[in-house]
């Protein structure tokens, strides 16, 4: 049987990572999954002003600092992505490639992905579209596959897929230099549409085309309505109350992810009501169930 944590939170940036410090000051059982990196955004920032107590500092500074203060507290974060979570009733499942994990409760602070999706993505979705390559892999034996990448780490996706697809193409949409296993054909170009009938054929790029019976699109982030199935979004963010508390029973949110303005100090902010609000609830269900 799987571990139930108290309380699970998806995204390692500063409202994730606020939530999980007050969770271990509340003594729950708690697994916080995202990047040892802690965020890219963070890292991403030249100079920061307005965080409390860090003038001047540089992003990369604050994450350093970020990331002895989770040491100083025994906090470590899980690196691992999740790619969809369930409500179950008193409990949520969370699948992680080739694992599950549950918890009582669920923060989402995964932040906002900015990124439109592609033509023909939402609709192809489950019909040769998909966001984990690991998860869906055994579909795709002996069939093309597409790969379209926004990090460097997916190149792993990208070589497993490879020992059970008969072609893959990899798109990546980094920079950095690309390391993947030599069958694995790289395509510099930018998607623009996935096609297909009943299913994906075909993905159009804005140079060339690719017939392919699968595309994967591997962002850093999955959008919150793909995560969880039935969380209600409004204007691109996860709706929410004073208490962070989304529609579904258990689920609350914090950060980018409920809206504007996108700053650090709002996000760790959030991640300390959210965190605060899962503790009362959690405190409200193990009430009810000794009482029954
Ligand atoms: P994020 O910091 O985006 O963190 C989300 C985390 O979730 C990441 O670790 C990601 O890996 C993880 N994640 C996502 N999906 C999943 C998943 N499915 N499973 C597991 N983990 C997942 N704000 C300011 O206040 N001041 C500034 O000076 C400032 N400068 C900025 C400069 C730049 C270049 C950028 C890009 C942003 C800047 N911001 C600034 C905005 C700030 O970065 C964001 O508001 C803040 O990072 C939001 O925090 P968050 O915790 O909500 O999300």
């Amino acid at each position: 049987m799987n571990e139930r944590y108290d309380i699970a939170i998806i995204g390692s940036g500063p409202a994730g990572i606020s939530a999980a410090l007050n969770a271990k000051i509340r003594n729950k059982r708690f697994i916080i999954l995202g990047s040892k990196e802690i965020s890219t955004k963070l890292v991403k920032a030249h100079k920061i002003n307005n965080y409390l107590g860090f003038y001047g500092k540089s992003g990369v500074e604050i994450r350093d600092e970020f990331a002895n203060h989770l040491k100083a507290m025994d906090i470590e974060i899980t690196e691992e992505k999740v790619n969809s979570i369930y409500a179950m009733g008193e409990y949520f499942t969370l699948m992680v490639n080739d694992k599950m994990y549950e918890a009582t409760s669920i923060i989402l602070a995964t932040g906002v992905n900015f990124g439109k999706p592609f033509k023909g993505e939402e609709e192809f979705l489950g019909k040769g579209v998909g966001y984990c390559a690991t998860c869906d892999a055994p579909l795709y034996k002996d069939k093309v596959v597409t790969i379209i990448a926004y990090n460097k780490h997916e190149e792993a996706e990208a070589n497993f897929i490879g020992t059970i697809a008969s072609k893959v193409y990899y798109v990546p949409m980094y920079k950095q230099e690309i390391e993947v296993d030599s069958s694995i054909e790289i395509i510099k170009d930018i998607p623009v549409e996935i096609v297909g009938d009943s299913s994906v054929k075909k993905l159009i790029l804005k140079n060339s085309e690719i017939e392919t019976d699968g595309v994967f699109i591997l962002r850093d982030s999955i959008s919150p309505g793909q995560l969880v199935p039935g969380l209600k979004i409004e204007n691109n963010h996860v709706e929410v109350d004073r208490t962070m508390k989304t529609n579904i029973e258990g689920c609350y949110a914090a950060g980018d992810i409920v809206g504007t303005p996108y700053q650090y100090i709002k996000a760790a902010g959030e991640g300390n009501i959210a965190a605060l609000s899962a503790v009362s609830y959690i405190e409200q269900i193990k009430r009810k169930n000794k009482e029954v």
